[in-house]
């Protein structure tokens, strides 16, 4: 048996172009084109004023570390170590969970400086992962 390399997303016609944009190497946003509010993870309508209609933009995917856990379960074949999972804030003000590469640990990571990263998987999957970096 062969395993995948990571678990496939679900995708729907709101949420392609995020999935489409990551194999870009560009982090896209849904942002309103009603009242300009950006939402993550995306949606058919917006929170804020109800709006159907959306644009997406891209992101500098430079951010700040929010919060971080080690994630030890549930265990995956595909990670050598327990993954650093961060809740990062991106500089447009939007806000992404994605793994923490080049750490083994969440210890003095907090309120780090991130830049996103794209890493590609079998099936034509890319997903984003976060990297420290200078401020
Ligand atoms: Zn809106």
């Amino acid at each position: 048996m062969t395993l995948p390399t990571r678990l496939a997303p679900s995708t729907s016609p709101d949420t392609q172009f995020f999935w489409d944009g990551l194999r870009e190497r560009r982090l896209l946003v849904q942002r309103c084109d009603g009242c300009g509010a950006l939402r993550h993870p995306p949606r058919p309508m917006c929170p804020q004023c109800h709006s159907l209609a959306w644009t997406s933009i891209e992101s500098s995917g430079r951010g700040t570390i929010l919060s971080a856990v080690v994630m030890r379960h549930p265990q995956y074949p595909w990670f050598e170590t327990d993954p650093v999972v961060v809740l990062v804030e991106l500089e447009e003000g939007w806000r992404l969970v994605a793994n923490l590469a080049g750490v083994e640990s969440a210890d003095g990571v907090m309120n780090a400086a991130v830049a996103v990263e794209f890493e590609d998987f079998e099936g034509d999957l890319t997903l984003p992962v976060f990297r420290m970096v200078a401020p």
